[in-house]
């Protein structure tokens, strides 16, 4: 076959692009196959017009290299250009040009392949593997790295992939392995085997296992991993290794349990499921002892924490939570445990998409600052030498005892008890029996008392008596009872003392301050008249 001929059978036969160029000619383009013409955008004729340099993106610096070309006799030569098309858009173009005689001159045949897309993919990938955060290296079946993207390199500890290509990935996978430079072939692994290898005799990848990897430097950090073979035609070929460096992920997570563990109090994780459910899934250590419980217990196994509160106790947590997850707000509640201790709990709602309220939060023990309050509020309320209310708590009482009169018509009882020449007694026995003498006579007082009914020290040695739902007839039975219960007790220093009493019912509409005033009268009025008795206002 002559030029022509294979000029012919190519032109026709020929998906591709071709250009037949004149190197002797300025390079000039002698012909070209309709498919060029389309490529390019170009008639037919316009192209024959053309230079080869009016489509190389090189313009004429083409000129010596395609010369270079025609000289070399034999097969085509692939290169890569930048060639411009009619609407001048540039394409990736990969060239196969040899050189071809036709009518006595030495033409150059150019086939043209437009890889633009095989670029950008490559680019693509290339970009990807640049950029991401995970470090991804290929070895081959014998364990040589044949490919490192960046983020690999710098985990590693190197600066560039030369350090690395070729080098054994088992000197990164064991601790004590071969520390030689690259091109230092393998190290003997000595028959030790990695998951890494598995996949590459088994082909079975392995996902997301947490392990460590080895720097240049010998040093370790933590990673996941993520190997799968590379097969083609003739089975596994190599396999890539692809990481997640966990350093930082385990920083965070040795923090938050520092935290924790520096809080004064412990810090907690649980879940409120739709249906109602409680599960904890995370406490600190400091839980086992805030909770009374052995440190080595399983607390977010349900039969730890059950016994620690009542079902009552459990039921307001829930609801707590439940109402704090719907409000989103931080959850608050003091809860009396086991043992008689106080744990507040404070935590943070969170929903999840299936509706689930996860809390993250901290408990703290305030059994101290309870017995505290206890200790305070029984102050507040309560006289400090016979341990029977005071004065304030009693007009609170009386208060109240008011409201329902007004309110629902029920009647109260008031009386003012006051001990009978007691200045005489204390100069008989002293203070101190004196003071002995008061708390008898209130220890006497309140004894019979029922739940409803109250008794104040209402000043020096004088006492306050509140009975509910009483009428009077009754309280007076009640009073004189009381009466004589004083007269006969016998005191430490053997003296003994006796009151009087005054007493009134409250009527609707009248006001407290009258009726003590009655009551107060009856009671100047029992002394006036002899003492040791109970008078009626
Ligand atoms: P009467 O009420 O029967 O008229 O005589 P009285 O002596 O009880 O009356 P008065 O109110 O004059 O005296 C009350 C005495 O009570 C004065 C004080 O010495 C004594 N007293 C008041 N508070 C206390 C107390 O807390 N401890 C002791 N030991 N004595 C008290
Ligand atoms: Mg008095
Ligand atoms: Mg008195």
């Amino acid at each position: 076959m002559d030029g022509a001929g294979v000029l012919d059978a190519l032109f026709s036969t020929n998906a591709a692009p071709i250009l037949l160029i004149d190197p002797g000619r300025d390079g000039a383009i002698v012909d070209a196959n309709p498919r060029a013409a389309v490529f390019y955008g170009h008639s037919l004729d316009r192209l024959r017009s053309l230079h080869v340099w009016d489509i190389n993106q090189l313009g004429r610096a083409i000129l010596p290299a395609m010369r270079e070309i025609a000289s070399w006799e034999g097969g085509h030569y692939p290169q890569r250009f930048h060639h411009r098309l009619a609407d001048g858009s540039v394409r990736d173009v990969q060239v196969y040009a040899g050189p071809i005689h036709l009518g006595g001159r030495k033409l150059l045949l150019c086939i043209i392949h437009d890889i633009t897309a095989v670029i950008e993919a490559e680019q693509f990938n290339r970009l990807l593997l640049e950029n991401v955060q995970v470090g991804v290296c290929g070895i081959d079946r014998s364990g040589a790295v044949t490919f490192v993207n960046p983020t690999a390199i710098r985990s590693f500890g190197f600066r560039h992939e030369s350090e690395l290509i070729r080098s054994h990935i088992g000197r990164f996978l064991f601790r004590d392995s071969f520390r030689g430079g690259p091109d230092e072939g393998g190290p003997d692994q000595g028959g030790r085997s990695h998951p890494v290898f598995r996949v590459a005799e088994a082909g079975e990848p392995v996902r997301d296992i947490e392990t460590v990897l080895y720097r240049g430097d010998g040093t370790s950090f933590p990673v996941r991993l993520t190997a799968s073979p590379i097969r083609n035609n003739d089975g596994i070929v190599g396999v890539v290794i692809s990481f997640f460096d966990l350093t930082e992920e385990r920083e965070r997570e040795a923090q938050a349990s520092d935290l924790a563990n520096a809080l004064p109090g412990a810090v907690f994780q649980a879940e409120l499921h739709p249906g109602g459910g409680l599960r904890a899934t995370y406490f600190s250590t400091a839980a086992a002892s805030l909770f009374g419980v052995r440190p080595d217990a399983d607390l977010t196994a349900a039969r730890t924490l059950a016994p620690v509160m009542t079902l009552k106790g459990w039921a307001r947590v829930r609801r707590g939570l439940r109402q704090a997850g719907r409000a989103g707000r931080v959850w608050e509640g003091e809860m009396e445990i086991a043992g008689g201790r106080w744990v507040l709990g404070r935590a943070q709602p969170r929903r999840r998409n299936d509706g689930t309220l996860l809390f993250n939060g901290v408990l703290l023990d305030i059994t101290d600052r309870k017995g505290l309050e206890a200790e305070l509020q029984q102050a507040a309320m309560h006289d400090p030498l016979t341990g029977v209310w005071n004065r304030r708590r009693f007009q609170q009482a009386v208060g109240e005892a008011a409201a329902r009169l007004e309110r629902y018509g029920r009647p109260y009882i008031l009386a003012l008890m006051d001990i009978d020449h007691f200045k005489r007694f204390n100069d008989t026995h002293g203070h101190q029996a004196g003071d002995d003498a008061l708390r008898v006579v209130a220890a006497t007082l309140s004894d019979r008392l029922r739940r409803s009914d109250a008794l104040a020290r209402w000043g020096g040695e004088e006492f306050a008596l509140l009975l509910t739902e009483t009428d009077l007839p009754i309280a007076l039975g009640v009073l004189d009872a009381l009466r004589q219960r004083v007269s006969a007790q016998r005191m430490a220093c053997g003296g003994a003392v006796t009151i009087s009493i005054g007493v009134g019912q409250a009527t609707a509409g009248e006001d407290i301050d009258s009726l003590l005033q009655r009551v107060d009268a009856a009671l100047y009025k029992a002394k006036a008249t002899g003492r040791n008795r109970v008078e009626q206002a």
